[in-house]
């Protein structure tokens, strides 16, 4: 039986987890997540499966089609164009599908549950330059509780990138040899490989690697294919 459970979006911050996991709990003792929510940018579910089977982890893909049916964010609505300044009123970029961290978390919750793992994985990050306050510290030790609370069940939620900058976060991928992988990552909001380099995602990206004094795996691998 598995003890950890790694929520994996096929991006650059879940693929860091996944290894950190692999690390933390030890090879077969780790398996992922991904969600099905209607992203537009399919793309991320072939990285989140090529990942796993790169890193030998069985992998669950559960659909939720819900935020998808809500729509009013650029994730899911093809009508609505990423924006790089934040929103006047909510402060928020556009990306921000609200409570989707918290659904996310909830299910993979009561998948560990039935599978007997205790212990959850997830990237988020306080210091994400989105400020989503679904990332926060706060909310995610209040969502632990709420779970530990609401199943019976000793739950802890692992934050392993919570306080990292995004050139930590890069750093913490080469010490535990995840760098391979981040060539099968997809973070640019406009869905496309090689990414776009310009999005507010593919920017942020760029800067961590650039302060880690690391090269992008992925945007090396479209240089010398
Ligand atoms: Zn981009």
């Amino acid at each position: 039986m598995s003890q950890a459970l790694v929520v994996l979006s096929g991006g650059q911050d879940s693929t860091t987890c996944l290894y950190w996991a692999l690390h933390r709990f030890g090879v077969g003792q780790v398996e992922a997540v991904t969600f099905d929510y209607g992203q537009r940018h399919r793309i991320e579910l072939d990285c989140a499966a090529r990942i796993a089977t790169h890193a030998s982890v069985p992998q669950t893909v559960l659909p939720i089609d819900t935020f998808a049916a809500l729509g009013g964010n650029a994730l899911t609505d093809a009508g609505i164009t990423v924006q790089a300044d934040m929103d006047t009123q909510t402060r928020l970029p556009n990306t921000f599908v609200p409570g989707r961290n918290l659904i996310f978390l909830t299910f993979a919750a009561a998948l560990a549950y039935q599978r007997g793992m205790c212990a959850l994985v997830t990237g988020v990050a306080q210091t994400d330059y989105s400020g989503y306050p679904d990332c926060r510290q706060a909310t995610i030790q209040a969502l632990e509780q709420a779970l530990r609370l609401g199943m019976e069940y000793a739950l802890t939620i692992h934050t392993p990138l919570m306080f990292k900058s995004k050139a930590d976060t890069v750093q913490m991928a080469r010490d535990l040899g995840a760098l391979p992988a981040l060539a099968d990552t997809h973070t640019c909001y406009n869905g496309v490989q090689p990414p776009c380099g310009r999005c507010p995602a593919c920017r942020l990206r760029a800067q961590g690697f650039a302060e880690a004094g690391i090269a992008d795996p992925l945007v090396e691998r479209f240089r010398n294919p």
